[in-house]
C-alpha cells in the first residue's frame, strides 16, 4: 500500500484570487492612486505616526486564518503608506523629493504584475534589452563616453559601490580622495568594500562653494606621492545633497590624468542637470570614469532605481562575472546583466525609466528639470527680497539654503518642525561647516511659485516671531 505524499491534498488553488475580485480590487488600486495624485496638495507633506499607533492597527498576533482583502488593502493605503514623507508632494522641499511620474508608475505596475527579471540573457532577454536601452538613451543625452555600459541599481548608495569596485578592479587598491561634502554612503561603501580610515582622504572645501578645490586635491596626491603612498580613486560630486555644489570636473579630470588616477563622478543627485547642456551647471560627464545618476529622484521615477555607468566596455563583466554551473543553460546571450553588479535575481526597474523615456520624450523631461532650477533661483529671489532672510548659498541645479540672520540654530530646526508638523510644506534644516541653514529642493516640476511664496513667508513668520 503506498501513501500519497504529504500536501497533495492541498488544492491547487490555494493562494488564488478570483480573477473577477482580482479585477475589483485592481480598480480599487488605480482609483486610490488617482484620488492620491489627484488630492495631494491638499495633503500633508509628511505624517509621522507612533510605533505603537501604528502597531496597533498594523501588527497583531501572527494571522493564522483569512482576513478580509479590502480590508487588508485599506490598511495599507490609508494607515501604512499613508504614514510616510510624501516625496511626491508638490511642498515637500525636504531632503530629496521623488516626484514620480504617472507614467512611470504604470510602467512599474506592469513590471510587478508581470514578474518581471532582468538577471540572464536566457531567463530574460526582453526586460535586459530594456535596460540596455534606457541606459544607452541616458548615456547619450547625457553626453557620457561613447562605449560606457551600464547597469541598474536601488540607489545611489549601490550604483555608487557597483563603480568603485569596478575602479578598484582596474586601478587596484590606494588612497581614495573624497571631499568633506562626499554623500556619506560613499564613505560607509568604501569601509564595506574594506578601505579603512586611513586609506580615504576627505578633503575640506571652503565655506563659499562648498566644492572640491583642484589645488587641495593636487596638494593632497602630492603629499601622498611623497609619502610613498599609492593615489588611485578621486570621488566628485556633480551635485551635492546639502548645497547642490558640482565640483570642478575638468580640473579635477586634468589630475587624475596626469597622475593616472580613476575619476569616478557622483550625479546621483545632480545628473539629471546634464540634460540641460553646457549652461546647465552639469557638464563635462564623458571625462568621468564612472558616473552615477538616481532616476529615484530627478528623473521621475517611483522608488527604487539608479543608474551606475563605467566608461571602460567590458570592465563590469571583467569584475562581476561568474559562471557557476546551475546557470550554464542560461547563459550564452548579449548582456548578463547580472554579471554586471552583486544582484542575481533582479526585476526590471528599467521598465518603467523606458517607458517614461519613450513616453514624454527626453525633450520634455529635460524642461521637466529647467523648470525645477528655475523653481530654486525664484526661491532665491523671494528669498533675497524678504529683509528678514537672508541667502547661505545661491541656488545651484535646484537647491536653495537660507537663514535667518539672529535666529538661533535651535530656531531654525524648530522653524523648519513647525511647519513640517502643520503639514503645509516638507522642509529640513542641514549643518554647513557646522552652521545651520534652511534648504529648499525644489525638483517637483508641479510645484508653483505660489507654493514657493507660502513655504518662504511661513518659514520668514516662524523665524521672527
Ligand atoms: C541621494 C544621494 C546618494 C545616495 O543615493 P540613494 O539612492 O539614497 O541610495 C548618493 N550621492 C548623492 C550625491 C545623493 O544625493
Amino acid at each position: 500500500m503506498t501513501s500519497e505524499p504529504d500536501g497533495l491534498d492541498v488544492p491547487p488553488e490555494v493562494l488564488e484570487l478570483d480573477p473577477e475580485e482580482l479585477r475589483r480590487l485592481g480598480h480599487w488600486v488605480v482609483d486610490r492612486t488617482i484620488e492620491h495624485l489627484r488630492t495631494l496638495r491638499d495633503q500633508p507633506a509628511i505624517s509621522v505616526e507612533g510605533l505603537e499607533t501604528l502597531q496597533a492597527q498594523l501588527g497583531g498576533p501572527l494571522p493564522r486564518t483569512p482576513a478580509a482583502l479590502d480590508d487588508g488593502l485599506r490598511l495599507l493605503a490609508d494607515v501604512a503608506l499613508h504614514n510616510q514623507q510624501h516625496g511626491d508632494h508638490p511642498r515637500y522641499f525636504a531632503r530629496v523629493p521623488g516626484p514620480s511620474s504617472p507614467v512611470a508608475i504604470l510602467g512599474d505596475w506592469l513590471a510587478v504584475g508581470l514578474q518581471s527579471v532582468a538577471s540572464s540573457w536566457g531567463g530574460g532577454s526582453g526586460p535586459a534589452t530594456l535596460e540596455i536601452v534606457a541606459l544607452e538613451w541616458l548615456r547619450e543625452a547625457l553626453g557620457l563616453r561613447p562605449g560606457s555600459e551600464g547597469v541598474l541599481a536601488s540607489g545611489g548608495s549601490m550604483a555608487n559601490v557597483t563603480c568603485l569596485i569596478a575602479a578598484r578592479h582596474r586601478v587596484g587598491t590606494g588612497i581614495v580622495y573624497l571631499s568633506d561634502q562626499t554623500h556619506s554612503s560613499i564613505q560607509r561603501g568604501l569601509l564595506a568594500m574594506g578601505y579603512t580610515a586611513a586609506d580615504l582622504r576627505v578633503l575640506p572645501t571652503d565655506d563659499i562653494t562648498l566644492r572640491l578645490d583642484p589645488a587641495t586635491l593636487a596638494a593632497a596626491i602630492a603629499t601622498d606621492l611623497e609619502d610613498g603612498h599609492r593615489p588611485s580613486i578621486v570621488i566628485a560630486t556633480a551635485g551635492t545633497t546639502n548645497t547642490g555644489a558640482v565640483d570642478d570636473l575638468p580640473a579635477i579630470a586634468a589630475l587624475c590624468t596626469e597622475h593616472r588616477l580613476w575619476l569616478h563622478v557622483d550625479g546621483a543627485y545632480g545628473g539629471p542637470a546634464g540634460l540641460l547642456g553646457p549652461s546647465g551647471g552639469v557638464a563635462h560627464l564623458a571625462l568621468a570614469d564612472s558616473f552615477v545618476m538616481d532616476p529615484h529622484k530627478w528623473l521621475f521615477q517611483p522608488y527604487d532605481i539608479a543608474c551606475a555607468w563605467v566608461a571602460e566596455p567590458g570592465l563590469l563583466e571583467a569584475t562581476y562575472a561568474v559562471n557557476p554551473e546551475y546557470l550554464k543553460d542560461v547563459r550564452g546571450g548579449v548582456v548578463e546583466l547580472s554579471n554586471r553588479s552583486l544582484e542575481l535575481t533582479r526585476r526590471s526597474r528599467a521598465a518603467k525609466l523606458w517607458l517614461t523615456l519613450r513616453t514624454y520624450g527626453i525633450d520634455a523631461i529635460t524642461d521637466a528639470v529647467r523648470r525645477g532650477v528655475g523653481l530654486a533661483e525664484y526661491a532665491q529671489s523671494r528669498i533675497e527680497a524678504d529683509p528678514r532672510l537672508t541667502i547661505a548659498t545661491p541656488a545651484q541645479i535646484g537647491i536653495v539654503t537660507f537663514t535667518a540672520p539672529g535666529a538661533s540654530p535651535e530656531q531654525h530646526w524648530a522653524a523648519s518642525r513647525a511647519l513640517t508638523a502643520d503639514g503645509y510644506a516638507a522642509v529640513t534644516c542641514t549643518a554647513l561647516h557646522g552652521r545651520t541653514v534652511l534648504r529648499l529642493c525644489t525638483i517637483n516640476p508641479q510645484t508653483t511659485t505660489d507654493d514657493i511664496d507660502g513655504t518662504i513667508e511661513r518659514l520668514a513668520e516662524l523665524l521672527t516671531t
